[in-house]
């Protein structure tokens, strides 16, 4: 009879979380695989390097900022290149679809309103600590839709427009699903700054060789085996170890890092089943549903950076100028907003902040509907602290849980990806140590 292939850990997902826990494990010695459901690494970032006239598209993940000290730290040990983001001469506001020809979002009678919104955000961000986790600390006057939360500060006009698009445009998620607290801890981690929290956002710091580049650097040095194209099916612990059943094969580990994303664990059949607050969340799933496009457009200023209120996209910016035109990044909070395959639809979108432009490409990945995502990056629902926060990252027996959900600073980050990689490997080895 063939004998089951045996490893100390069987880690599933080669994102950021996998593929730095595989490392950390691999460097204490342990026996490692990686099961891999797609043909690549890098999971939730996905880097296209023949993008626009040679300019390589982030499909996923993109920014960073030194703040973000766990892949700060990786960029600095495999010295991977890295830029910073050119800032644009103006910013461009669109009020439904109308450029704003004005320095702020909002006309200067409005300029108080404008005030109040900034200080409300700055003050909710600073009655936390973002590095313990939220549901125990006292903001659950937060947790609630981002619509809801500007509601309660009383916020209004243009001012009340732009916080809720900025919010949702965070979250990549709708003001009635998206936990504004998701959103203002982005505020917290940034020492509640708001230019800090726009830098995290799309001001940051990008790969040269795309994210894959660093993906790349730490699966080498790590050196676990990797098996790609092998979606995993069931979990099956027992006393003694966990039998891991993929497309291709079975294998047994002594314990199993899941870092698949949250919606996908309802998919694999595990055994003792999932409990009933992990299945919950997997079948609520988060609030991250929306849309990044890439397009490359004439007529459109080669700094463009543009934020909208009641627009399709939520933010518009310009990441470089090829020979063709300008390659424009953009967001929206809802999956179906723009139709990304069609030009047409595209350029009516990117027209709401630059009327002239015609798009002549475009390009985007639909997370939300493929099987090993089921969304962007994981905001929490509103109320979804409270009852999954602590939950999601929970070992059960000799399954562990990572990934970039169960991370506490950067949670939905590359950042938090890598944190809860670590996290993970260490509980791994203090349970190996105990049993
Ligand atoms: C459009 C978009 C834009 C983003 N922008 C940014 C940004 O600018 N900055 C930033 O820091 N973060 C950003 N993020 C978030 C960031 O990319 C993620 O938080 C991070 O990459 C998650 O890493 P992870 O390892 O936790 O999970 P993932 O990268 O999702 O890895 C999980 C892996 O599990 C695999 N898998 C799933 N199901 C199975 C199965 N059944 N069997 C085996 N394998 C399976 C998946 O294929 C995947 O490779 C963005 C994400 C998206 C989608």
């Amino acid at each position: 009879m063939h004998e089951m292939d045996r490893y100390d850990v069987v880690v599933i997902g080669a994102g950021f979380a996998g593929l730095t826990a595989a490392r950390e494990l691999r460097e204490a010695g342990k026996n490692v695989l990686i099961l891999e459901a797609r043909d690549r690494i890098g999971g939730s970032t996905w880097y296209q390097p023949d993008g626009f006239d040679g300019f390589g598209l982030e499909m996923g993940g993109t920014w960073i900022v030194p703040q973000q000290t766990h892949v700060w730290a990786e960029v600095r040990r495999y010295g991977v290149a890295i830029k910073d983001s050119e800032m644009p001469s103006r910013m461009t506001w669109s009020d439904r679809g109308e450029v704003l020809e004005s320095l702020l979002p909002v006309a200067p009678h409005e300029y108080e309103q404008l005030e109040h919104a900034v200080r409300s955000l700055i003050e909710a961000a600073s009655r936390f600590d973002p590095l313990r986790p939220l549901s125990e600390q006292d903001v659950a006057d937060l947790d609630v839709p981002i619509g809801r939360w500007a509601e309660d500060v009383g916020l209004t006009g243009n001012a009340k427009e732009l916080m809720i698009s900025w919010f949702c445009g965070c979250a990549n998620a709708d003001a009635e699903t998206g936990s504004a607290l998701d959103v203002i801890r982005w505020c917290s981690s940034m020492d509640s700054s708001l230019w800090g929290m726009v830098q995290a956002s799309v001001l940051g710091f990008t790969f040269v060789g795309g994210t894959a580049s660093l993906a790349r650097a730490i699966l080498a040095d790590g050196g676990a085996e990797l098996r790609l194209s092998s979606p995993v099916r069931g979990i099956d612990a027992d006393e003694k170890g966990v039998t891991v059943a993929y497309d291709g094969g079975v294998v047994r580990g002594d314990r199993v890092l899941m870092t698949t994303p949250v919606g996908v664990w309802q998919d694999i059949e595990f055994t003792p089943a999932l409990p009933a607050d992990k299945l919950a969340m997997s079948r609520e799933n988060h609030a991250g549903q929306g849309q990044k496009v890439w397009a490359l457009a004439r007529d459109v200023p080669a700094d463009i950076s543009g934020f909208g209120w009641g627009t399709s996209f939520d933010y518009v910016g310009a990441m470089e100028t090829t020979e063709r035109g300008v390659v424009l990044v953009c967001f929206a909070p809802e999956h179906d907003r723009v139709d990304a395959g069609d030009l047409v639809d595209v350029q009516r979108a990117v027209r709401e902040f630059a009327p002239r432009a015609e798009v002549l490409d475009a390009r985007s990945h639909d997370w939300v509907h493929d099987e090993f995502s089921k969304g962007t990056w994981a905001t929490f629902r509103a109320g979804q602290f409270a009852k999954y926060e602590l939950c999601v990252g929970r070992p059960e027996g000799r399954v562990h849980f990572g990934g970039s959900h169960t991370a506490r600073r950067w949670r939905t980050f590359i950042d938090g990806a890598i944190e809860s990689g670590k996290r993970a490997a260490a509980e791994i080895l203090a349970a190996a140590k105990e049993s």
